[in-house]
């Protein structure tokens, strides 16, 4: 009895190396699992569940072959897919979670997060995050065309990686306080989050209780997962077979 946890697969058309080592985990393991959880950025970028991008439908297409199969797949929205919504739910059999989460496994309790809003340091992101997670803002965008959506998207991507370039490592990693607190609300021990690309797990303290952090890693050049049975939760890497193209 296994439940699964994966992150910031990025998944884009311009990358199928990272789809088909996604989509061989599916076949081969997940279709056994009592669970998948997708903490977020599953997607590079999404702009609306009505994009009719055949890589994402071909993505769909096998989460709810997955879902219909008997494994419960549920997902967390990233700071790049946190336009996905009801109809990607509905064509998907995937169920949406609120970010934080608590889950209650193998007579535990897990905090489940993406991670981004821990990341209190970098405050020009949390004011994007705040406008960006706005429902009312989400709705303005939706009623723009697809076309202009993606051009947005795709310069919010640009404006991204050029804020990103120039980061310290500190800046875009979580804050320790803003972790604490936020398991200290939840009356938790244990919070597994992803974003950061900084897949580890953190051993600390909180008051004098013992405490974790696991960070899943992303998909660039290999898989991440945290398999969680009976023995309780593994980080572990899953590696990428080196056939097909790697593109630039
Ligand atoms: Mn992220």
């Amino acid at each position: 009895m296994t439940t699964l946890f994966i992150s910031d697969l990025h998944l884009e058309s311009a990358r199928p190396d990272i789809a088909a080592q996604f989509l061989e985990f599916l076949h081969e393991e997940a279709v056994s699992a009592d669970a998948l959880y997708i903490l977020g950025d599953l997607f590079e970028s999404w702009v609306g569940d009505d994009d009719p991008d055949e890589h994402y439908a071909s993505i769909k297409q096998a989460l709810r072959e997955l879902a219909k199969g008997g494994t419960p797949v549920f997902f967390m929205h990233g700071n790049r897919d946190f336009m996905i919504g009801t109809r990607f739910a509905d064509e998907t059999s995937v169920t949406l979670l609120p970010d934080p989460y608590l889950l209650k496994i193998e007579g535990m309790r897990v905090l489940l997060s993406h991670g981004d809003a821990m990341c209190t340091d970098d405050i020009e992101y949390q004011q994007i995050r705040q406008m960006t997670r706005n429902p009312a803002w989400q709705a303005m965008m939706l009623q723009k065309p697809l076309v202009e959506r993606l051009a947005i998207a795709r310069q919010a991507r640009a404006a991204s990686m050029q804020r990103g370039a120039t980061m310290s490592l500190e800046i875009s990693d979580v804050n320790q306080s803003a972790v604490e607190a936020l398991m200290n609300q939840h009356a938790v021990s244990l919070l597994l989050h992803g974003h950061t690309h900084r897949p580890a797990v953190h051993e600390f303290s909180i008051d004098g209780q013992a405490a974790t952090r696991i960070v899943l890693g992303d998909w660039y050049e290999q898989g991440s997962v945290v398999r969680w049975d009976r023995h309780g939760p593994r980080l572990e890497v899953l590696k990428r077979k080196k056939i097909g193209v790697r593109p630039q």
